[in-house]
């Protein structure tokens, strides 16, 4: 199938050929016609299935063709199109990609989020936009302020809404939907159903036309995954031989805590590696530095968290470390999912000491598959470490009010799925593999 036959404009083709994209994504060539139609949408897609331009560009292509039907208020352009996302640095991206489709057609667009200056976003917002990407605390800011008016908006999109909930956003969303109009064409992705994701897709879809294009919590199959055991003290030794043995170039490492992450970061830096680091308590100018010289090769190692890497979209990123194992096995799946994008292979390694047992047993039984593991020569783990229990930085609960990308999730337990969907078969992941089993 090719782009042309799904009803978009000569100028959007123009614009997705120019990206260099010929075949549409599953999540593409299923909802691009339905969202042209009209429909609300309940789409089961993580990041990495195109899931972006799946409802970017009909969006686009619908507020080009469609006079606003909202009134000019106060002489501005009221907002059309609201996109709301979990993390500056999808929203960030998810602005990127609309700026990228839409680059021939006349619509304005802007993203707001905290972490900056709130002037310059008011003074954008008064000049007019039609399409507006937020994370929810910024966004209720605006609300508050009257600096944004939400009165006309005919598309709501909620990107990543499993993780949204998970990071406690729930109320804020019910909040912004106070602000929006009854009549409205809504599109709501998440990688992962949970009830309370349907809850929250009940009270908010009107008749949805379902999309799931990868079974739900299954990483793309492109990407080969291996576990190392080693004792936790030799992790860091380790991770440096495999990045200076096997030549990586540019290695997502995933850290439990922003601590880890900084002192991670820091050491592979003693070992003569170009290192930085990426989480929450970083300041966003930080942040964008460290991923784009990440992006250009000046940094050949980016060690982040799991809220800081959510929705970071590298492309051709061949090799992703759990450097320690996430508490919540569905964060293992985001994790590995930064690899393997777009049809593009992929591997994931997980360094796994004593402690982590418990962990990865969960991430197998969610994955219905047990991974291949693998000692490396030289660092089989001592026999005589005893299990400990693992640190969780987390509190549960916290009364501070929550902002994109800088909390830690409590609450492992509540999104701890039920046992493995694949009627206990379990098999063996990994013909792709490439060492040899000792
Ligand atoms: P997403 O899931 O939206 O984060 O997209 C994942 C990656 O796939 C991004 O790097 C996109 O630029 C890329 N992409 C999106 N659509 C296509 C396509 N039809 N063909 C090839 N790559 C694509």
């Amino acid at each position: 199938m090719s782009f042309d036959t799904l009803g978009l404009s000569a100028e959007l083709l123009r614009a997705v050929a120019s990206q260099g994209y010929t075949v549409p994504t599953p999540v593409q060539s299923q909802a691009i016609p339905l969202i042209l139609q009209g429909r609300d949408i309940m789409a089961g897609a993580q990041t990495g299935t195109g899931k972006t331009a799946g409802f970017t560009l009909p969006m686009l292509q619908t507020l080009a063709t469609r006079p606003a039907s909202g009134a000019v208020s106060n002489g501005r352009r009221p907002v059309r199109a609201l996109v709301l996302t979990p993390t500056r640095e999808l929203a960030a991206q998810v602005h990127e990609s609309i700026v990228t489709y839409g680059r021939h057609l006349n619509l304005k667009s802007l993203v707001v989020f905290g972490g900056v200056s709130i002037n310059p976003q008011i003074a954008a917002l008064r000049r007019g936009v039609d399409i507006l990407v937020a994370t929810p605390g910024r966004l209720l800011d605006h609300a508050s302020q009257r600096t944004v008016d939400l009165s006309s908006v005919e598309f709501l999109v909620l990107d990543e809404a499993d993780r949204m909930l998970d990071m406690g956003f729930i109320r804020d969303i019910r909040r912004v939907l106070k602000l929006l109009p009854a009549k409205r064409q809504n599109l709501l992705f998440s990688a992962t159903f949970s009830g309370e994701i349907r809850e929250l897709a009940d009270g908010l879809l009107s008749n949805p036309a379902s999309i799931d294009v990868a079974p739900r919590n299954t990483p793309a199959e492109l990407i080969a995954q291996k576990v190392h055991p080693v004792d936790k003290s030799r992790k860091r030794e380790l991770l440096s031989l495999l990045i200076g043995k096997n030549d990586w170039r540019q290695v997502l490492v995933f850290t439990r805590t922003k601590h880890g992450a900084n002192r991670l970061a820091e050491q592979l830096e003693q070992d003569g590696l170009t290192a930085a680091a990426i989480h929450g308590n970083k300041s966003q100018g930080a942040r964008t530095r460290a991923l784009a010289d990440f992006k250009a090769g000046k940094v050949r190692i980016l060690v982040a968290t799991d809220i800081a890497a959510r929705g970071l979209d590298i492309d051709q990123l061949p090799h992703v470390v759990n450097y320690e194992l996430p508490h919540v096995p569905e964060d293992y799946v985001h994790r590995i999912g930064r690899t393997g994008r777009a049809g593009r292979n992929g591997e994931a390694v997980s360094l796994v000491c004593v402690d982590e047992k418990d962990l990865l047993r969960g991430i197998e039984r969610l994955l219905g598959v047990t991974l291949v593991s693998e000692i490396v020569p030289g660092f089989a783990p001592d026999p005589r470490v005893r299990a400990e229990p693992i640190e969780n930085g987390r509190r549960g609960g916290g009364g501070k009010p929550k902002r994109p990308g800088e909390q830690s999730r409590h609450g492992a337990q509540a999104h701890h799925r039920p046992a493995g969907r694949s009627g206990g078969a379990r098999r063996r992941q990994g013909s792709r593999n490439t060492g040899t089993r000792p």
